[in-house]
């Protein structure tokens, strides 16, 4: 089972939502499939879709105007929120401070995270891929987790470029995660890979060790294009 989380970032309608979800309610997949949708999309429940947002705030409730809580999202029948977007990091400023602060809420709440980390060009270019993750990693996770995260390597150069990392970059980045999350006590903690994910290097990617899904962006808006990834893999 892989997990294949699409994320909708600004776009889409409620009525797109509807269609899409009848369409992947149709697909013979154990794979477990995750919609990230703005958060007035939010309310939908499927047996075979789990909903998440695609971020929320650090606080627990209060005068924080136009803000979102975690409470919230669950009582918007949400499952996963993204938390760290590199577009969140970028446009929004989020630290791997903040990052841990909203995922702080989000378990408290009972909702499961899905942590982004990920190196920007200039990181690359630098030689700092490697320490940018780890740091993400050790930063941005809470440290007194006790119940299921997920985290994503999303090297931030890549997302929505039609770029993608070698193939042995991506089993570098997820090996150096998934021994990251095991000195941190969070061994078997699901490891995502997303940017530029379609349907012709979704099998591919999802081969190399250590990738327990993906995270994908422009192409899960269209079910042409989401649906291949979906079945790319068993
Ligand atoms: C993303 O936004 O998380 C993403 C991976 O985007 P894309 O697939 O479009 O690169």
């Amino acid at each position: 089972m892989k997990f294949i989380a699409g994320n909708w970032k600004m776009n889409g309608s409620r009525s797109l939502l509807d269609d899409m979800v009848k369409d992947l309610e149709a697909v013979d997949t154990e794979n477990k499939i995750i919609l990230c949708v703005p958060f007035t999309m939010l309310g939908k429940t499927s047996d075979k879709i789990a909903f998440g947002a695609q971020d929320v705030s650090a606080q627990a409730k209060g005068a924080f105007t136009g803000e979102i809580s975690a409470g919230m999202l669950a009582d918007a029948n949400a499952k996963y929120v993204i938390i760290g977007h590199s577009e969140r990091r970028q446009y929004h400023g989020e630290t791997n401070n903040i990052v841990r602060n909203k995922a702080t809420q989000a378990l408290a709440n009972g909702l499961i995270p899905i942590i982004c980390v990920g190196e920007t060009m200039e990181e690359k270019q630098a030689g700092k891929t490697m320490a940018v993750i780890e740091s993400g990693v050790r930063e941005s996770v809470p440290s007194d987790v006790n119940t299921d995260i997920i985290i994503a390597y999303e090297p931030r150069w890549a997302i929505g470029a039609g770029l993608t990392p070698t193939d042995v970059e991506i089993a570098d980045a997820h090996a150096l995660i998934a021994k990251t999350l095991e000195d941190m006590g969070l061994a078997g903690t699901p490891v995502l890979y997303g940017a530029s994910v379609k349907g012709s290097n979704a099998a591919d990617i999802m081969s190399i060790p250590n990738v327990d899904g993906v995270l994908v962006g422009g192409a899960s808006l269209k079910s042409d294009d989401f649906i291949p990834i979906i079945t790319s893999v068993k």
